[in-house]
C-alpha cells in the first residue's frame, strides 16, 4: 500500500502531504466514499461543518478499523460560528459529528474580513489547542493582512493556511508568505476541480511523455512545490489515480511550464471580499 508523505508542521506534528477531500460529496455518499480512499491508502481526510458531511465520515472511519493515530482528521469552523464562544461550540459539535474526542486539524474556513470576527475566533482555537482538543491549528483563505493581524495580537502562529492553488492560480507571494512564517500551504481545488486543467497541453503532453495521467502529473506539480493537496473524487478509480503519485517525477522544465499556466484563475470566491454567513 502507498505510503503518503508527511510534512511536519511549525509545532512538530506531521501531516501527510496527500489528503482526501469530501467538499460536495453528498452526505449519503460521503461514508462510502472515505472508506474507499481509505481502503486505498488515504489517511488524511479533510472535511468542514459546512459540508454537512462530518457524521458520513466519523461513521466511515468508525467502520475502517484503522487506528486512530495512523489517521489525520481536518475539519472546519463555518463562517456563521465565527466569534469566541460560538467557535467553541461549534467545535464540540463537530467533535460529536465526527465521533472523536480529538482533532488533528483545526482550521477558520474564511477570513470574512468585513466582519472582523476572524481573531476571536482564532483565540478560540488557541484555546482547543492549549486544551490539548485539536493537535494543530490553522486558518484557510487568509490573506498576509490577515495573517498579520493572528502574528500581532496572537500566541500561537497557524501551522496551515488551506488556499485555493493550482496552476491556473500559482499564488507565488502567498505561498512565499507562507513558507517565510513556517506555514505549510495546503491547496484546495488542486485540480482546479478536474475541469479545462486537465485539458491543458501542458498537462497532456507531460502526462503522454511519462505514461501518466493529467491529473496525476498536476498532483505531482504540487508536491514538488512542497504544497499539501486534498483531490476529491467519488470513482474509486480516480481516487486510486490520485494517490499513485510518488513513483514519478517531473523535471524542473515540467514544473515551470505548469507553473506557466498561472492566469490568476480562481474558481472560488475572492477572500478578500468573500462575506458569506
Ligand atoms: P478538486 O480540484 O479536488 O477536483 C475535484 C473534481 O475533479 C471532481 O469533479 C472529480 O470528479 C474530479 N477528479 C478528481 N480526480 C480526478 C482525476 N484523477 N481525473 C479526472 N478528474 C478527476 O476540487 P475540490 O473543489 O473538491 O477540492 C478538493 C478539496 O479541497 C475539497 O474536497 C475540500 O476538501 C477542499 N476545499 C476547501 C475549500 C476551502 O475553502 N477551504 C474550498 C473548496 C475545496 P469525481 O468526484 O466525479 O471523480
Amino acid at each position: 500500500m502507498t505510503t503518503v508523505p508527511v510534512l511536519k508542521l511549525n509545532n512538530g506534528v506531521e501531516m501527510p502531504q496527500l489528503g482526501f477531500g469530501v467538499f460536495q460529496v453528498p452526505p449519503p455518499e460521503t461514508k462510502a466514499a472515505v472508506a474507499t480512499a481509505l481502503k486505498a491508502g488515504y489517511r488524511s481526510i479533510d472535511t468542514a461543518t459546512a459540508y454537512g458531511n462530518e457524521a458520513a465520515v466519523g461513521d466511515a472511519l468508525a467502520e475502517s478499523g484503522i487506528a486512530r493515530d495512523e489517521l489525520f482528521i481536518t475539519t472546519k469552523l463555518w463562517n456563521s460560528d465565527q466569534g469566541y464562544d460560538t467557535t467553541l461550540r461549534a467545535f464540540d459539535a463537530s467533535l460529536a459529528a465526527l465521533g472523536l474526542d480529538r482533532l488533528d486539524l483545526y482550521l477558520i474556513h474564511w477570513p470574512l474580513p468585513r466582519r472582523g470576527k476572524y481573531f476571536s475566533s482564532w483565540k478560540a482555537l488557541e484555546k482547543l489547542y492549549a486544551d490539548g482538543l485539536v493537535r494543530a491549528i490553522g486558518v484557510s483563505n487568509f490573506q498576509p493582512s490577515h495573517l498579520r493581524r493572528l502574528f500581532d495580537e496572537g500566541t500561537v502562529i497557524p501551522a496551515v493556511n488551506q488556499i485555493e492553488l493550482h496552476p491556473y492560480l500559482v499564488q507565488r507571494e502567498l505561498r512565499a508568505f507562507d513558507a517565510e512564517h513556517g506555514i505549510a500551504t495546503e491547496a484546495w481545488s488542486p485540480l482546479a476541480k478536474g475541469g479545462d486543467l486537465l485539458r491543458e497541453p501542458a498537462v497532456t503532453q507531460v502526462a503522454e511523455r511519462l505514461g501518466r495521467t493529467p491529473a496525476q502529473v498536476v498532483l505531482r506539480w504540487h508536491l514538488q512545490l512542497g504544497n499539501v493537496v486534498i483531490p476529491k473524487s467519488v470513482t474509486p478509480a480516480r481516487v486510486a489515480e490520485n494517490l499513485d503519485v510518488f513513483g514519478f517525477t517531473l523535471t524542473d522544465a515540467d514544473v515551470a511550464a505548469l507553473s506557466a499556466l498561472d492566469r490568476g484563475g480562481r474558481t472560488g470566491p475572492d477572500p478578500d471580499t468573500f462575506d458569506l454567513v
